[in-house]
């Protein structure tokens, strides 16, 4: 195992004790009182961790994009690389949508004898006020927002201002596009201009890498920032209301990452599984405590290209794509929300329905930004165009356990994209050897 390898190994071990020192002192403070200004210190390191991430995302995604494609001077071959990558984002969106489906309708959280669940049903009838007038507030503004996902995604993938979209973290899909764009112009190019633009981005590539390098040392002090002050705000009491629903969004996200996932990875691209879970340990700890694809972003590039050795050039064009629009545990959750709503409201589904749920699920999971808690907004779509009366209550129920949820399917997000990065760098011909021997 190289030098890299056996350093990151370190560091995911500090981040895992760290994350469980989270909750171990989170706990106390919850139990002791005084929770309150506990919390807000320990959000603080955490908030200062995140902004580390955050202020590296734009340099880096531009400068990996134009390297990795215009530094080879070949873009045949592109086309190619998109319909894979947009196919494997279909396919396993769709696998992890089917899975959800499948546990929901199996475990029925929502029903206890065939009936809806009386204890739950009280937790839903009995948020306050202020929670459900929130709730119906993003309820109706959610009905605007439409299903027009391909003109929306063309719409954000166009920026009118350049330097805006360059300047702005969540206008992640304008900066992919403006990158590619530059990539390809450059790649056309010959002589000086050429070589002294190549040059800058080659430079400022290296430089955003030793930056994220150091800002990843600090992560074991970020993430007991995230972790305690959510455990200090929320204790664990929370789960025991809805303990059927959180358990079966568990499981469902379970199976998808530790046995649909690697099977792909297995059979199609011939990988030992247990090893990309290895080289993926640090994203997937930095995804579970930030709950944010976004901010995990600069990580999950470094694992996929130092790790699991992938090229710069897949690395490049599917990790940051995927980390926008392919969101596998989001479109589970997303379905399995919806499902359990519609059974604890006694309005349950037929195949019909069912199936619309996947459609808009599978739709809305590409349009879901990769920060904390967006899913929420996809889920009220759904519930609005599938004609779910009354959902108001359920809504604020669903969003007092979300946190804990968000981080486990923002986990799932990250792999599915990593998968993806490792899938297509096998089909085009790349050795993957940390991943094969
Ligand atoms: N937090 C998720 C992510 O960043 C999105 C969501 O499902 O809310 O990937």
């Amino acid at each position: 195992m190289t030098n890299t390898n056996e350093r990151a190994e370190k560091g995911h071990w500090w981040i895992l004790t760290a994350l469980i020192l989270g909750v171990i002192v989170g706990l106390v403070v919850n139990k002791t009182g005084g929770s309150e200004s506990w919390a807000a210190s320990f959000q603080f390191i955490g908030d200062l961790f995140l902004r580390l991430l955050k202020m590296v995302i734009v340099p880096l995604i531009f400068s990996s994009i134009v390297v990795g494609i215009a530094g080879l001077g070949k873009i045949e071959g592109f086309g190619r690389l998109g319909a894979k990558t947009f196919g494997y984002y279909a396919l396993t969106s769709f696998f992890s949508i089917v899975v959800g489906l499948a546990v929901v309708n199996l475990v029925k959280p929502g029903l206890t004898n065939g009936q809806p669940d009386p204890e739950i049903l009280a937790i839903i009838q009995n948020q306050s006020a202020e929670k459900l007038a929130a709730a119906e507030m993003k309820m109706e503004s959610a009905t605007t927002v439409g299903l027009g996902v391909v003109p929306d995604l063309l719409q954000r993938m166009i920026p009118p201002n350049i330097l805006a979209a360059a300047s702005n973290n969540s206008a992640m899909l304008a900066l992919i596009f403006v990158a590619l764009m530059t990539a390809f112009a450059l790649a056309g190019m010959t002589g000086a201009p050429r070589d002294h633009l190549l040059g800058f981005f080659e430079g400022l590539n290296t430089l955003t890498l030793i930056i994220t390098k150091w800002i990843m040392k600090t992560a074991p002090i970020g993430v007991f920032g995230l972790i305690a002050a959510i455990v200090a705000k929320t204790g664990l009491d929370i789960f025991g209301k809805l303990a059927a629903y959180f358990f079966t969004v568990v499981a469902a996200l379970g199976i998808h990452l530790f046995i649909i996932l690697p099977l792909v990875l297995y059979l199609v691209a011939r990988v030992k599984p247990w090893r990309h879970f290895s080289a993926m340990r640090p994203a997937l700890l930095t995804a579970f405590s930030t709950a944010s694809s976004s901010a995990t972003l600069p990580v999950s590039m470094r694992c996929i290209q130092e790790n699991a050795g992938v090229s710069k050039r897949v690395t490049s064009f599917t990790v940051p794509l995927g980390a926008t629009v392919n969101m596998d545990g989001t479109a589970l959750y997303e379905c399995v929300a919806v499902l359990f709503v519609a059974q604890v409201l006694g309005q349950g589904m037929d195949f019909a329905g069912q199936f619309m749920v996947v459609v808009l699920a599978l739709m809305t999971s590409i349009g879901v930004a990769g920060v904390p808690s967006a899913s929420l907004v996809a889920i009220i779509i759904i519930l609005n165009n599938t004609g779910i009366e009354g959902a108001a209550g359920a809504i604020a129920a669903i969003l007092a356990v979300d946190r804990p949820l968000d981080m486990a399917r923002t986990a799932v997000n990250i792999f599915s994209d990593s998968c993806g990065a490792v899938v297509i760098a096998n089909s085009e011909g790349e050795e993957l050897e940390p991943l094969r021997s």
